[in-house]
């Protein structure tokens, strides 16, 4: 097979950057004349414009996705020993912020075909002691909201979402209408990370609410715990997004559905080259969300998935596992209250799920030289 000339990674910012390169460039040096760094108007103008896109209240943006989640949960009063039920699967942020606020993280399986938290685990799990629970809407697409805030409800529960993969996805409810993912709950979360939908070129993160309160609780933490200049009325952090990063996200929003557009493309074009393929289960697509493809992520079926990674990796195509080891699993969560075999679907997953490249600047060409290499590994180990 023909090599391609231009190197295929698992996300190209450097080609997107070229096709925004004249805005982008501009607006940094605009922000480098005005030399407002910190809490400048394009911070404003970023936040007031992704509230307007998000159809939320409150956006306070803060210095990455993991604060984010943490100053969520210091905003909620959460008290040591009080449990916050998150998924097995899913990057280690959620589970991070949980324990590191002396917050006990209660963990629950996903369900396979869409990888979201499972709602019937997540209500078995509840104890007098549950104060939250943190789905978290993995690879693109939201997890279960309509279940999972009756039973919030229910249980007179939080419900902080973790939308660092899916910001810009749809919700549908039953009755037809929707919401942005992040919006649906007490509390949204989310990442700007480069390699993230809505990515900047450093860090970045942001905290959605309707809650009028709650919002300016979280912009007393996020900043000190200040209220008023030098009186603080709790203990708080320091987490903001800079200006620079705002100017950058202002105009990677006005291209953000066009993004999920193209993602959608490469993630049909995947989906049709495996479909019907009995080694290759394609990612699912549930009912109650539109699906932004953070990720493409296929789960293997009787492929040794190593020699899969060495076969693409010998044609310069990169796949990465997302993720590995299942949370329950981590040295650094390990607990007495979970053993191997008690998340069979994370365990499962961790073991058989490999992500291929997924960004805005896929072409056919390179879309054609994956699948066409994936297939004929596939097909060849018979
Ligand atoms: C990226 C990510 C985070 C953390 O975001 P950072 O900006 O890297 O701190 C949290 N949760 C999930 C699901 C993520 O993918």
């Amino acid at each position: 097979m023909e090599k391609i000339v231009k190197k295929i990674q698992m996300v190209d910012l450097k080609s997107q950057y070229e096709k925004i390169k004249t805005e982008v460039d501009a607006a940094i040096q605009n922000v480098l004349n005005t030399s407002a760094f910190i809490n400048g108007p394009e911070v404003k103008a970023f936040q007031s414009e992704l509230e307007q896109y998000l159809g939320v209240k409150h956006i306070i943006p803060c210095a990455n996705g993991t604060d984010a989640l943490q100053i969520a949960m210091m905003a909620l009063d959460l008290k040591p020993g009080d449990e916050v039920i998150t998924a097995d699967f899913t990057y280690v942020a959620t589970a991070e912020v949980i324990a590191l606020l002396g917050l006990k993280p209660v963990l629950v399986d996903v369900i396979p075909d869409t990888f979201d938290i499972d709602v019937t685990a997540i209500e078995k799990a509840i104890t007098p002691k549950t104060k939250a629970i943190v789905p978290v809407h993995l690879f693109g697409q939201c997890a279960n909201m309509e279940a999972i805030n009756a039973l919030a409800k229910k249980h007179n529960l939080y419900v902080i979402e973790d939308t660092a993969q899916a910001i810009g996805a749809d919700y549908f409810y039953k009755d037809g209408t929707k919401k942005k993912a992040g919006t649906i709950s007490t509390i949204g979360c989310t990442s700007f990370f480069p390699s993230k939908n809505l990515g900047c070129y450093g860090d970045g993160g942001a905290i959605f609410t309707n809650d009028d309160a709650l919002a300016a609780k979280i912009r007393m933490i996020a900043n000190h715990g200040q209220s008023v200049q030098y009186v603080h009325d709790s203990i708080g952090v320091n987490s903001r997004l800079d200006s620079i990063q705002a100017a950058i996200l202002r105009i990677k929003l006005r291209d953000l559905d066009n993004y999920a557009i193209a993602r959608n493309k490469a993630a049909a074009y995947y989906d049709k080259a495996f479909a019907n393929n009995p080694k290759l289960k394609t990612p699912a697509r549930a009912s109650y969300s539109s699906h932004v493809f953070h990720q493409y992520t296929l789960q293997l079926n009787g492929v040794d998935r190593n020699a899969l990674r060495e076969f693409l990796a010998a044609r310069e195509i990169p796949a990465m596992i997302y993720y590995p080891i299942p949370l329950h699993m981590q040295k650094a969560y390990l607990d007495p209250r979970y053993k191997a075999g008690d998340f069979p679907v994370t365990e499962k997953l961790c073991a058989s799920v490999v992500s291929l490249p997924m960004h805005t600047e896929l072409d056919e060409e390179t879309l054609k030289y994956i699948t066409d290499s994936v297939l004929e590994f596939v097909n060849k180990k018979g």
